[in-house]
């Protein structure tokens, strides 16, 4: 259970700064996105609903959506 892969990343840092948990890091030498610490991923989905351009997978089989308490 954890995010799988950045792949088409633009480096604008939204994921690195929504995630809860610090899971993504900011590579300050290409300006990617890197997935630093899978391991302490909560699938909460976050990163994926914020990346302006799709580029965050998450684990499939144990994906949930997004769970809000606006929607
Ligand atoms: S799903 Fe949540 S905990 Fe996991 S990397 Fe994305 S924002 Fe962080
Ligand atoms: S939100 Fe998407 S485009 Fe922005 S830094 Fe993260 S992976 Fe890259």
């Amino acid at each position: 259970m954890s995010i799988e892969k950045i792949e088409g990343c633009n480096g604008c840092r939204a994921c690195f700064d929504i995630c809860p948990m610090d899971v993504i890091r900011m590579n300050e030498e290409t300006k990617l996105a890197e997935i630093q610490y899978p391991q302490d991923c909560q699938v909460c989905n976050l990163c994926v609903v914020f990346c302006p351009v799709d580029a965050i997978t998450i684990n499939k089989e144990k994906y949930w959506p997004l769970m809000t308490a606006w929607g």
